[in-house]
């Protein structure tokens, strides 16, 4: 073992490493592997045997792993976000010399790694932040890499990164530098911000054709089906057609209905909505799917809470109206697409307010083309968006995109009757009418908000401007009242 040097190292050896690992010997890069608990270790050398005796070599001593690796060394890290990355890079980095190259993978909260990234200047160590997406499938076979920090360091695993992300015809490899700093870990945050957005729209569409719609699983497998040959052709639709067909193993019926309806979460989601509020850039599609994991979340409650209202009188489709099945799925593919957009303008303001204020200089335009292929939210969709900032790369917001402003235009009958429908009929679907209300502000020259500064001066002399001239202006309205 490690006679010959190995071009790479990666610690880290769950889901994630361990097929990023493989991924990686598999392009023909040596690696050497290393985990904290060895087993990881052997059933990895193993996975890399049984997958066609790929270049890869497992170490159980963190020095032995380090010296295996030809200088500059380079080591990617996959272990859980936190004090998991404190812990590796203070077992590995005391083996590591001036010139090497630590790369995080994981999720990891950007600030963190501006601070391990000065830290390791002290000792002459270059780092990267890397966001990874794709889940295990991605991993193996070909993720989306979001890598930034040090320019230099990232020249030198380009080669790497280049064969091992995902491909995407007429597109390129799905990797591109990022920019400095966290701005990596930022774009992934954000990406997993735009997931959950994703998500939750595609679960509003299901609850509205199989509560309003009475479409049965059969149905709902043929629906998503067919939307995933047109616009909303994507991953996540793909795998959603999937599940409606899987049948419970435990018990009759289809697992999808025994799964229980409270959502987990890890924290991107809830960052990228920290993140929107601090820039003051509105993001309420992916602020509302947010929400929704929360309120899911308290099962017991609403238990009690239906309850409470369905002896009130309310129940979930009281208005129980008659409904053109094709003409509701027509409405809904559009609801949901409409709203898509929406989503990932918010996500996409988000990362501009960011680079902006960090000094980035992050280009959309590549983001989107980057996650075309690989990750959770590879969709065609992205393409429009790439060819969106690629008219223009000061877009102000992808609503007023000539194309995708038409695309919304042509959808918002269908999207405001999916709307209506639903909350006449009881259903939730927080993150299509806050989509909705998004545009609707967004577009009006004119909001209610001369009110709310006209209140503000009222009590708290906060003055206001005037719609004819320049200038703070403040009344005693209370003494004109
Ligand atoms: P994970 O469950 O997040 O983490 C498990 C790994 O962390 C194991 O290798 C574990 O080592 C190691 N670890 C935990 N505490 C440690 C410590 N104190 N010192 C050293 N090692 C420690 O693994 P994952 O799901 O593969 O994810 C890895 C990273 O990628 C995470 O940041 C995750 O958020 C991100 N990510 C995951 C996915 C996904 O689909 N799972 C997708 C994209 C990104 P032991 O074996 O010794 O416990």
């Amino acid at each position: 073992e490690g006679q010959n040097l190995t071009r790479i190292g990666l610690a880290g050896l769950a889901v994630m490493g361990q097929n990023l690992a493989l991924n990686i010997a598999e392009k023909g890069f040596p690696i050497s592997v290393y985990n904290r608990s060895t087993n990881k270790v052997d059933e990895t050398v193993e996975r890399a045997k049984a997958e066609g005796d790929l270049p890869l070599f497992g170490f159980h001593d963190p020095e032995a792993f380090v010296q295996s690796i030809q200088k500059p060394r380079v080591i990617i890290m996959l272990v859980k976000a936190g004090a998991p990355v404190d812990d590796t890079i203070k077992t590995l980095s005391v083996y590591m010399e001036k010139g090497d190259c630590i790369i995080d993978g994981g999720n990891e909260w950007y600030e963190n790694t501006e601070r391990r990234a000065a830290a390791m200047v002290d000792l002459g160590l270059q780092y990267l932040g890397m966001g990874v997406s794709g889940g295990e499938e991605g991993a193996r076979h070909g993720p989306s890499l979001m890598p930034g920090g040090s320019f230099e360091a990232y020249k030198s695993i380009e080669d790497i990164l280049l064969k091992v992300a995902a491909q995407v015809p007429d597109s390129g490899p799905c990797v591109t530098y990022i920019g400095e700093g966290g701005s990596g870990n930022f774009v992934k945050m954000v990406h997993n911000g735009i997931e959950y957005g994703d998500m939750q729209l595609i679960s509003e569409a299901y609850d509205v054709l199989r509560t309003v719609g009475k479409l049965s699983n059969e149905e709902l497998h043929e629906v998503f089906a067919e939307w995933n040959k047109g616009e909303l052709l994507s991953f996540l639709v793909e795998i959603t057609a999937d599940i409606f067909t899987i049948k419970d193993d435990k018990a009759d019926g289809y697992l999808v209905d025994k799964v229980l309806d409270k959502t987990g979460m890890k924290g991107t989601g809830k960052w990228t909505v920290q993140q929107a509020a601090d820039l003051s850039v509105a993001a309420p599609t992916i602020a509302a799917s947010l929400d929704s994991r929360f309120l899911s979340g308290m099962k017991s409650e609403r238990i009690e809470a239906s309850k409470i209202f369905q002896a009130g009188g309310v129940s979930d489709t009281f208005a129980d109206q008659a409904v053109d099945k094709q003409k509701l799925i027509d409405d809904v593919r559009q609801a949901l697409y409409a709203s898509k957009i929406c989503s990932y303008a918010q996500g996409m303001n988000l990362i501009r307010a960011k680079s902006t204020e960090k000094g980035w200089d992050l280009k959309l335009g590549e983001l989107a083309r980057i996650w075309k292929g690989g990750c959770i939210i590879r969709a065609v969709f992205l393409d429009r968006i790439k060819k969106a900032y690629d008219r223009n790369s000061e877009l102000a917001n992808l609503l007023v995109d000539p194309e995708f402003a038409k695309e919304i235009v042509e959808r918002q009958s269908a999207w405001r009757r999916v709307v209506c429908l639903a909350i006449n009929s009881g259903i939730s679907t927080p993150g299509m009418s806050v989509s909705l209300a998004y545009f609707d502000t967004y577009r009006r020259e004119s909001l209610p908000a001369n009110l709310v500064q006209a209140q503000r001066d009222y009590f708290g002399a906060h003055t206001y401007e005037r719609v004819d001239g320049p200038g703070a202006f403040h009344t005693e309205w209370y003494k004109l009242a």
